[in-house]
């Protein structure tokens, strides 16, 4: 049964073993068995799962992981919680802890040897100074997956499921929504957590769509664009677009593809949707 998950167990486990908790990799564990059952629900494991959870931390989630999933992979970065892992997750055969940077794992041949490439489930309590490199890695490097359950810092599930007009709006909140349907599933307080973080939290659900919901020839060259675009937020979509070291466009034909999309020469990227950046980036390819 999973014990961890009470601010009781947590400080017991941590006090056994002197763990001192480490700023530089966003430790903050969970301490609330209702979010924790609240997670496991809005990523509805079954045991025929095969699930990565990134950052297990004393493996609180794990436990309940464990008992939901068919399969575990916890990837964990810090060593000194190694031994702990051990222990709480004694009681479970269907869990692997691996001692690594995710950023570093190639999770592609992971899931290829681990589940015979169909697609897994991703959840985690994510470290926050690395939670958009890790979703913009997970979606590029096109790995079998279908959906990722995540805990987020609350401005940052904002981020991802807003659109033109909004300050949040960015290259984040269009990658995700090319590539998934996001949902914020629940908000959780600073109190559920220890230590607590200075910020509200988020738990969003990101389902990976079967088929793109806009039709793009190039991707590649589409998020070129949007990071273009964003890189250059206050300048106007030809001169963000003409300025980055990653295009080669002249002025006069980002010109042409801006007016052939119907939208006037002053524009500025951040006023463009998803859908209006892939017949953006289509044109440009013609
Ligand atoms: N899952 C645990 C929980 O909910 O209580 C811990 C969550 S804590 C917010 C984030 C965890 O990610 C920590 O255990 C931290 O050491 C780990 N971590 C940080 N950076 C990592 C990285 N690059 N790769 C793998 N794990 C990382």
């Amino acid at each position: 049964m999973a014990y961890l998950g009470s601010p009781s167990a947590t400080r017991e486990i941590i006090n056994k073993y002197s763990f001192a908790f480490q700023k530089k990799f966003g430790q903050n564990f969970l301490i609330d068995a209702n979010v924790l059952k609240n997670i496991i629900d809005a990523a509805q494991i079954t045991k025929d799962d095969f699930v990565l959870e990134i950052g297990p931390g004393i493996g609180t989630m794990t436990q309940y992981l464990c008992e939901a999933a068919g399969h575990v992979m916890a990837v964990e970065i810090d060593k000194m919680l190694i031994p702990i892992l051990q222990e709480t997750l004694s009681a479970y055969d269907n869990v692997e802890i691996m001692n690594q940077d995710v950023l570093k794992v190639d999770i592609k041949s992971l899931v290829e040897e681990k589940n015979d490439g169909k697609p897994m489930k991703v959840v985690a309590n994510l470290p926050y100074y690395i939670t958009t490199p890790i979703i913009m890695e997970l979606f590029e490097s096109g790995v079998p997956i279908e959906s990722i359950t995540i805990m987020v810092q609350k401005e940052v599930a904002d981020r991802m499921q807003t659109g033109p007009g909004s300050k949040d709006y960015g290259a984040l909140s269009l990658a995700v929504q090319y590539y998934a349907e996001a949902k914020v599933m629940l908000h959780v307080s600073a109190q559920c957590f220890m230590p607590r973080p200075n910020v509200d939290s988020a738990v969003i659900k990101l389902t990976r769509h079967k088929k793109p919901t806009v039709e793009v020839k190039d991707e590649k060259r589409m998020f070129q664009i949007i990071r273009a675009s964003f890189n250059q937020r206050r300048k106007t979509l030809v001169n963000g677009l003409k300025n980055s070291p990653e295009l080669s466009f002249s002025k006069e034909e980002i010109l042409k593809a801006i007016a052939a999309i119907g939208k006037p020469e002053t524009i500025r990227g951040e006023a463009l949707t998803l859908e209006e950046f892939a017949k953006l980036s289509n044109e440009l390819g013609k």
